[in-house]
This record gives C-alpha cells, sequence and structure tokens, in this order.
C-alpha cells in the first residue's frame, strides 16, 4: 500500500530502479513495472537486478516494510553476453532483442555486442538460431548504489531503452536521426575492433572481405 502522507512519483520510483529493461519483474520493462508499484498491482520484491538495494529503497520510499523476495526472483551475479565471431550467420534476430541496442550489425554481416552497454538481460539468447551467444561473468568493478551497476550505466541504458522505443514507434521521424547513425557506426567499428582482436589477424581478414563482399 503507497503512503498517503507524501506524493510518490513515477520519476522517483524510476530510478530507484537499474533500467535494465531485463523483464524478470514480469512487466515489459521498468518502467510498466515503476507504473504498476505506483497503482498498487506489483509488490516491490520482483526486480533481482536492483537486489535489496532497490526493494529497501523502494520500501523507503514507499513507507512500506520490505518484502522478502518473491519466489525464485532473488539477484544473482551480473552477467555480459559475447556474440562467437566464427558462429555468427549475420541473421539479425537477436538486433529487435534487445532492449537496450547494445548489439550492433546488419543483415547479413557479422553482429557483435558492445560490452559496455550490455546490461546482462540475456533476451537476446532466445532468438538466435546457432547459439553463438557466450555468457560471461561480468568483472568491472561495482561502483553502485547497486552491488554491481551504477548509476551512471541505468541512466544510459534507460536512454538507449527509450531511443529505440521512439524509433519503433517513429521510424519516418528525423529529428537526432544522424546523430543516432553516427553513435551506430561508431559502436560498430568499435564492436569490430574487439571482434578483430579477439579473432586475431586471420578474423581481420575475413571480416575485410565481408565489408568488400567478397
Ligand atoms: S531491471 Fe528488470 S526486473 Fe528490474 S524493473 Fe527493470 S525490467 Fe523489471
Ligand atoms: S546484448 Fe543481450 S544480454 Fe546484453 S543487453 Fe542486449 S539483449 Fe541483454
Ligand atoms: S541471432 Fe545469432 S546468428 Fe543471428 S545475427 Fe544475432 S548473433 Fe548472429
Amino acid at each position: 500500500m503507497i503512503s498517503k502522507t507524501r506524493p510518490v512519483t513515477l520519476a522517483a520510483v524510476m530510478a530507484l530502479l537499474p533500467q535494465t529493461q531485463c523483464r524478470l519483474c514480469g512487466f515489459d520493462g521498468c518502467r510498466p513495472y515503476a507504473e504498476a508499484i505506483l497503482s498498487g498491482t506489483a509488490k516491490i520484491n520482483r526486480c533481482p537486478p536492483g537486489g535489496d538495494v532497490t526493494r529497501l529503497a523502494l520500501a523507503g520510499l514507499l513507507g512500506e516494510e520490505a518484502p522478502v523476495w518473491e519466489g525464485e526472483r532473488g539477484p544473482g551475479p551480473r552477467v555480459l553476453v559475447a556474440i562467437d565471431p566464427k558462429a555468427c550467420i549475420g541473421c539479425a534476430r537477436c538486433l529487435p532483442a534487445c532492449p537496450v541496442d547494445a548489439i550492433v550489425g546488419a543483415p547479413g554481416l557479422l553482429h557483435a555486442v558492445v560490452s559496455a552497454e550490455c546490461t546482462g538481460c540475456l533476451l537476446c539468447l532466445a532468438p538466435c538460431p546457432v547459439d553463438c551467444f557466450t555468457t560471461l561473468a561480468h568483472e568491472t568493478p561495482p561502483h553502485g548504489p547497486w552491488p554491481d551497476r551504477s548509476q551512471e550505466e541505468a541512466r544510459r541504458a534507460r536512454l538507449r531503452a527509450y531511443r529505440k522505443t521512439r524509433r519503433a514507434r517513429h521510424p519516418q521521424r528525423r529529428t537526432s536521426a544522424h546523430a543516432d547513425r553516427e553513435r551506430k557506426r561508431r559502436e560498430i567499428r568499435e564492436a569490430l575492433e574487439q571482434a578483430r582482436r579477439e579473432r586475431g589477424w586471420q578474423g581481420a581478414m575475413h571480416d575485410r572481405r565481408i565489408t568488400r563482399g567478397e
């Protein structure tokens, strides 16, 4: 039950969620979950990436007792994913699945994960027909306020999810399209560089042949 003594805003609830958009809460992203909390239709114990930090902070915000974790929904260690460049067939099925646009590539070309933007939600695994995703431990030192996520990461994930949704809803809108294209190009360059480093010289030659259409 939400406290009647002080107004609780959607923005305040959203600020306490880590914004991975992973759907482990059972909602279609962080915002729908925040709306459900505000309307009193969802408990505050359903966000594993937020862990106890989110659960207890939401309890404090709403002025209620913190409920225990629901069922098997407790927090686990953060991961990130990488694409095996030798296995990727360039089908692009993983692209729409990533809520924070952390995968770069185009149909028929090698795809790669921008590791700095990967939240570890694992939503990209199921659509891949050749199982070329590998799950890795996330080794970046924690910056908080969450045990393994920072406020800055949450801000970026939220912005990227917002941009992706906006592009899907308004594909004809040109505002910021140039900046988005430039960002994508930069990320593709960086991700390909990373993939080349991982594959060594032979892989780089293979990529060049793909780029030239050989
Ligand atoms: S981080 Fe995942 S579980 Fe937490 S609110 Fe967002 S979508 Fe739901
Ligand atoms: S690359 Fe996969 S695991 Fe990483 S954020 Fe995107 S969908 Fe989630
Ligand atoms: S779904 Fe798998 S095979 Fe298809 S582009 Fe993505 S990583 Fe490559």
